[in-house]
């Protein structure tokens, strides 16, 4: 395979091997260096693969944690056929704690399908592309809100135009067993991982699991036991589920997404997982530069709940303060 990339580790043996993607790199910290990503195999005989990442983004620490946490205790005699696990998918970037990369900015979730001869990123997305999507069958990519957003924890998939496949994702993301399930909308997908993989057939799930750039025992519970039953559902790990289901949501529209006009003080007027009504005032926003001024008022533009907030204090023009989605069946 034409990439600059190279495993450590052999994906076609049995075993439990751990090692990493080497991609050189040359800076002033070191002329002959490389980034060092993190890598398990986990390979039992024959069966399908489930290809398992965090630390898409830097700043979202759930699934680091659940997938270095699972490497260390999974037993292999449970498994039938492979589970190739990175923990964390942009590693600069989760070493930096940041969203994008230090090194060039690159926004892992925008970059699909990559390029070869790219930037950093660039070259690690077309590695996923081209070489460790195609091996697998089942794909998860846990995140969390990072710091600028704060979820309540869900599972996801999108609406696609093969609704067999359609069906496969959402059995996989009721398998995962969040207390929330979501179809998913975005406000833009080019790039996206997500996008990269549902073209190439896979049985794709998301998540948000919580945000402002740390994690709880309740995030890091519901990703371990999400990584569990995933892989309990893709027929590769022999265990029994624990959790399944979760309050199902849809997001019917655009206006789902609260979007400020101003820059100021947020005061959000209903948290994540609360109920508001339409037209319901959902936040405020106070002037900075002078009191004695009224606030900004912002309303709900529909009934629902609320699935994401701006997690910050401070807001600019162009954020979204919140994020809304209707309730399926209660
Ligand atoms: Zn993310």
């Amino acid at each position: 395979m034409n990439s600059p990339i190279t495993a450590t580790v052999d994906f076609a043996a049995d075993g439990v091997h751990h090692g990493h993607l080497k991609l050189p790199h040359s800076d002033d910290q070191s002329a002959w260096g490389a980034i060092m990503t993190p890598l398990s195999v986990i390979k039992n005989g024959d069966g399908a693969t489930a290809l398992l990442t965090g630390g898409n983004h830097g700043d979202e620490y759930e699934g680091p944690t659940a997938l270095l946490d699972m490497v260390n205790h999974i037993n292999p005699a449970q498994v039938s056929g492979r589970i190739i696990i990175v923990p964390m998918m942009n590693y600069p970037a989760f070493c930096a704690g940041t969203r994008t990369s230090p090194i060039d900015r690159g926004n892992m979730n925008r970059v699909f399908p990559g390029k070869v001869n790219g930037t950093a990123t660039e070259k690690i997305a077309d590695y996923f592309q081209r070489v460790l999507l195609p091996m697998a069958e089942y794909v998860l990519d846990i995140h969390s809100g990072g710091k600028t957003l704060q979820f309540i924890p869900f599972a996801a998939v999108h609406v696609l135009d093969d609704a067999a496949q359609q069906a496969r994702c959402e059995a996989a993301m009721d398998a995962f067993g969040a207390p929330y399930r979501v179809l998913l909308r975005e406000l833009d997908a080019t790039g996206m991982y997500d996008s990269a993989a549902e073209e190439q057939g896979k049985v794709f799930v998301s998540t948000e699991l919580g945000g402002g750039g740390t994690t709880s025992t309740h995030t890091n519970e519901i990703a371990r036991t999400g990584v569990n039953n995933f892989l309990i559902h893709s027929g590769i790990l022999n265990e029994a589920p624990l959790a399944r289901g979760g309050v199902r949501l849809t997001m019917p529209g655009d206006n789902c997404f609260v979007t400020s006009q101003h820059s100021g003080l947020l005061e959000l007027r209903a948290d994540p997982g609360d109920k508001v009504e339409a037209g319901s005032e959902i936040a405020r926003i106070y002037d900075i530069e002078r009191s004695g001024e009224q606030p900004l008022r912002y309303y709900a533009p529909l009934s629902g709940i609320v699935l994401g907030r701006h997690h910050p204090g401070l807001v600019r023009p162009g954020d979204t303060i919140a994020v809304i989605a209707m309730v399926a069946d209660a």
